[in-house]
């Protein structure tokens, strides 16, 4: 099966007006892409790019987090009905530094995940393994216990919705990438617990690599037949390197 390749930078909490304009006018210079090319900036910049954006249907608008809350008594979250008004197509949830850092749970995440589909957004759903777990050798059922918490609540046409970025924890910000061939293990031994439940979805699932993704790495992980793309952190703030992985990505 065909699966279109997905280019998602995750800016995290950096950038400014201008610095963030300027990077969006440099993306939308390199014109079309095979691939679904996204950005993910802070709340408060979604505005801005939904707006440098809106004349072209060059990049996607990704949101970094989401309340599992509809509205109410909840200082300081976002719900997914006020990520409506900004022409968001996707959302980073369960994120290993929102895991880490902010203490969300798998139950949590995939209650994130609910609200999400309860609208028309498509969760980047995060998951993978912290260094200790890989050597431990639970890599897979770190992962596979992620998935489920999914799976359970909302069954598995779910993912008929859902794009999944694998993310082992050791990798994100180190520099250290997990080689193409580590990566299309794991992203194979999802696509391999997925079809246990639906063969037809697990084909179609979307399933990108995260953790240090750069140019000069990207080629190499495109090229393994489960790897549908890349969740890029540090690399995506810099156009020129961001727009070499979406040329290697097709
Ligand atoms: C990320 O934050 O999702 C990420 C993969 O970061 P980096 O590319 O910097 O490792």
């Amino acid at each position: 099966m065909i699966r279109q390749k997905i280019v998602a930078g995750n800016w995290k909490m950096n950038g400014s007006t201008e610095s963030i304009t300027a990077l969006v006018t440099d993306l939308l210079k390199a014109g079309h892409s095979n691939s679904e090319v996204v950005v993910s900036p802070s709340f408060p910049y979604l505005h801005l790019v939904s707006t440098l954006c809106a004349q072209s249907d060059l990049i996607k608008l990704a949101a970094q987090n989401v309340s599992d809350k509809e509205s109410g008594a909840f200082t300081g979250e976002v719900s997914a009905s006020m990520l409506e008004d900004f022409g968001v197509k996707y959302v980073l949830v369960g994120h290993s530094e929102r895991r880490s850092l902010y203490g969300e749970t798998d139950d949590l995440v995939a209650l994130k995940i609910q609200s999400l589909l309860n609208k028309d957004f498509t969760p980047m759903f995060c998951i993978g393994e912290t260094l200790e777990e890989r050597e431990a050798g639970q890599t897979l059922a770190v992962c596979e216990r992620q998935i489920q918490a999914v799976l359970s609540l909302l069954g598995v046409e779910a993912f008929n919705r859902i794009v999944i970025a694998y993310e082992p924890v050791w990798a994100i910000g180190t520099g250290l990438s997990a080689t193409s061939e580590q990566a299309q293990e794991v992203h194979c031994g999802i696509r391999a617990f997925i079809a246990k439940s639906s063969d037809l979805v697990a084909q179609r699932v979307q399933i990108l690599y995260g953790g240090s993704v750069k140019a000069s790495t990207s080629r190499a992980l495109f090229a393994m037949p489960d790897i549908d793309g890349a969740l890029v952190g540090g690399a995506s703030l810099d156009a020129k390197e961001f727009l070499e992985i979406v040329k290697a990505a097709g």
